[in-house]
């Protein structure tokens, strides 16, 4: 028999379709990638060709080493084909118009790109917790001065990981986007966790994070800022989210600790999902508090990563509700034994 379940915090419904349900080894990418030279020069992200991008706005480098040349480990550039424009200087206060019945403003904001690892053929999930922790030092960094705009609503930190989560680009980065607007999505979300706050007084996010610590059966794995888990309503298959222990309706708030323990739960799980499943496509994603809302005892920033192993299709598009064909607790049961050795293996050794 299908399951309807619905999510917690947002209060959307959707099918678990176990009749449909593949099991763990069905999800296995078959066809590996092809694997990528550890330098590639024609790539405008790879060291050398550090010209072919905009100025960087941050780095993390080797002493003595110079701004825009080689030498760096972390790299942020605004993005060459950016989705918003940079405002000139001062940041002028944006302000809505109409075209007649409709409005619009100017597309001002902020795209930038988090170039991840001077090793082209690098990713998160084969990099040390060191390397990941400089990754996460550099969204904080950026999120922080960005946020400073009175124009900047919200902050979007994101990874494409390979060609169907949209990455054009093979070589190891993130994006940022800064919007002048709070999107529909957040709106929503923000309302449900209000709504849930007025209600019963305690953060929705920190309820369902003590129930499945709790519960244990879609905990991936915690450390002692975060934990991982494959929600209860799922909407796709192997979905996960990092949610951070203490209560923080911002990124912005995050500390450097913290990031020391994201870095380290996000490398683990991202490893399980390469080693599990054969590295498969992926987006995450840091939902965060807009920031007019960064200190809401209601709203809890947290990390989605949501696989590309299926295409959403009609149903989904015309009804906004997904059909998931991998049951939360078996992924997270395949994601939990994805990070001890294999017996067989060891064995064979
Ligand atoms: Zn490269
Ligand atoms: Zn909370």
């Amino acid at each position: 028999m299908p399951e309807l379940r619905q999510d917690f915090a947002t209060k959307e419904w959707v099918i678990i379709a176990t009749e449909r349900a593949k099991r763990p080894e069905d999800w296995v990418r078959q066809e590996p990638l092809e694997p990528l030279p550890e330098h590639d020069v024609n790539c405008p992200f790879c060291p050398g060709n550090e010209a072919k991008t905009p100025p960087e706005v941050f780095s993390l480098r080797e002493v003595n080493s110079q701004t825009n040349g080689p030498g760096w480990r972390v790299r942020a550039i605004p993005n060459k084909f950016a989705a918003l424009a940079a405002p000139p200087e001062e940041s002028p206060r944006l302000v809505r118009s109409r075209h007649g019945l409709y409005l619009q403003m100017p597309g001002i904001g902020y795209h930038e790109v988090i170039i991840e690892s001077p090793r082209h053929n690098k990713s998160p999930a084969t990099m040390s917790v060191t390397e990941v922790v400089e990754i996460i030092l550099a969204y904080q960094t950026r999120y922080v001065e960005l946020d400073r705009d009175p124009n900047v609503q919200l902050i979007t930190i994101f990874r494409n990981h390979g060609p169907l989560a949209g990455a054009s680009l093979r070589h190891p980065h993130s994006q940022l986007v800064a919007t002048p607007v709070v999107p529909l999505h957040i709106r929503h979300r923000l309302y449900e966790a209000q709504r849930h706050y007025d209600a019963l007084g305690t953060c929705v996010f920190c309820d369902m994070l003590d129930f499945e610590l709790q519960e244990k059966e879609r905990v991936i794995l915690a450390n002692e800022h975060f934990a991982a888990f494959v929600p209860y309503a799922a909407r796709v298959p192997y979905e996960i989210w990092i949610v951070p222990r203490e209560h923080q309706a911002s990124f912005g708030q995050s500390t450097i600790e913290q990031a020391a323990g994201l870095a380290a739960v996000l490398q683990a799980v991202l490893s399980r999902l390469y080693h599990g499943l054969g590295d498969p496509d992926y987006n995450y994603v840091i939902n965060t508090a807009p920031h007019h809302s960064s200190g809401e005892p209601f709203y809890h920033w947290h990390l989605q990563i949501l696989p590309r192993l299926t295409t959403p299709a009609g149903f989904e598009l015309g009804s906004g509700m997904h059909i998931n064909v991998s049951l939360p607790e078996e992924a997270a049961a395949h994601l939990r034994s994805a990070g001890e050795p294999d017996p067989k293996k060891t064995a064979e050794d």
